[in-house]
């Protein structure tokens, strides 16, 4: 009975040399399928019922929106990696950054050689408003609070870390009405999917900015581009589009308001992706609970 990897040669050189080293039974693409009782990958195969002992699938990212609802009896995981919260976060604050210092107008500047400043704005007190107050988003929040921002909070429970202000599902309104810089976190799921339309923009005050680091799907562009045109959103920066990748001539590329990344803020460091597949292993064998275990009603 063993771990079976999806995954590219090289991330499997790791996940061979760490499961040796604790004696795991470790197979990488092929496995013979009754062997295999932990699948690891970013998507699984159509059907899993070619493996008869399957007990647990695990995500070798942290969003599932790219996995299929479970076979009943198969437990799905995304995996914890305080490389990939920490890379994500990075981004998120370089983002904020960026767009609270005017950078894409500079940038604009800089292309045509023009030398002219404008106001600088503190970041003490600036407003931040966080959607999706899970591990990355409460990384996210600290950092920046540290940096004296006053950070706001959104999470379906309301739930997030005791320094932030929380606003739950139910407040999204007067969460929106002040986020002066919008920072989407969250999950792709049924209710976050076309979350970001033209009636929800409307609700950010004039010149919002927005930093979208959670999945291309949860804004369309059209929406975007609209809040563009009419002030109400000032400046973007995007690293999750839908679709991906955005075609050569798409506009948000060539927008001086717009900044595009492709979906590079984060990926999971192969040796913390091992060792979080080994705590779920040895979590499962001693029947605990499974770190990282998604509730696939929710879809996060
Ligand atoms: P997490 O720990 O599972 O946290 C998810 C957060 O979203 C929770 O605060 C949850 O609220 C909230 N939430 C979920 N559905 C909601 C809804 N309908 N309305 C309001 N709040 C909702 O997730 P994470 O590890 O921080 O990761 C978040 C997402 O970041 C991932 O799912 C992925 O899409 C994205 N990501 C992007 C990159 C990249 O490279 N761009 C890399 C990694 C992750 P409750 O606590 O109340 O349930």
């Amino acid at each position: 009975m063993g771990l079976l990897l999806l995954g590219p040669p090289e991330r499997a050189a790791v996940w061979s040399e760490i499961c040796s080293e604790v004696g795991e039974v470790f197979y990488h693409e092929v496995a013979p399928v009754e062997e295999v009782t932990y699948l690891a990958c970013w998507q699984p195969p159509a059907d899993l019922s070619v493996y008869p002992n399957l007990r647990v699938v695990i995500c070798v990212g942290a969003g599932v929106d790219q996995m299929p609802v479970m076979p009943e009896g198969i437990a799905l995981v995304r995996t914890y990696a305080a490389s990939v919260d920490e890379m994500v976060r990075d981004w998120v604050v370089m983002a904020t950054l960026m767009l609270h210092r005017d950078m894409p107008s500079y940038l604009e500047q800089a292309r045509e050689g023009l030398w002219q400043g404008g106001a600088i704005s503190l970041s003490r007190g600036a407003k931040v408003g966080i959607m999706g107050m899970g591990r990355i988003g409460s990384l996210a929040a600290e950092t920046l609070g540290g940096m004296g921002f006053d950070v706001l909070g959104w999470s379906r429970s309301g739930r997030g870390p005791q320094d932030v202000r929380m606003f739950d599902a139910s407040g999204i309104d007067a969460f929106l009405a002040e986020a002066e810089t919008l920072i989407c976190l969250l999950p792709l799921t049924s209710q976050t999917r076309g979350l970001m339309d033209d009636a929800f923009l409307a609700k950010l005050p004039e010149g919002a900015r927005l930093v979208q680091a959670g999945r291309g799907a949860q804004l369309p562009l059209d929406a975007l581009r609209r809040a563009l045109e009419s002030g109400k959103v000032a400046s973007a920066m995007l690293d999750v589009t839908d679709p991906e990748p955005l075609s050569a001539n798409h506009w948000a590329w060539s927008d001086p308001r717009v900044i595009v990344t492709p979906h590079v803020a984060g990926q999971t460091d192969a040796r913390e992706g091992v060792e979080h597949a080994l705590a779920v292993i040895r979590a499962d064998r001693s029947r605990e609970k499974l770190p990282g275990l998604v509730d696939q009603t929710l879809g996060y």
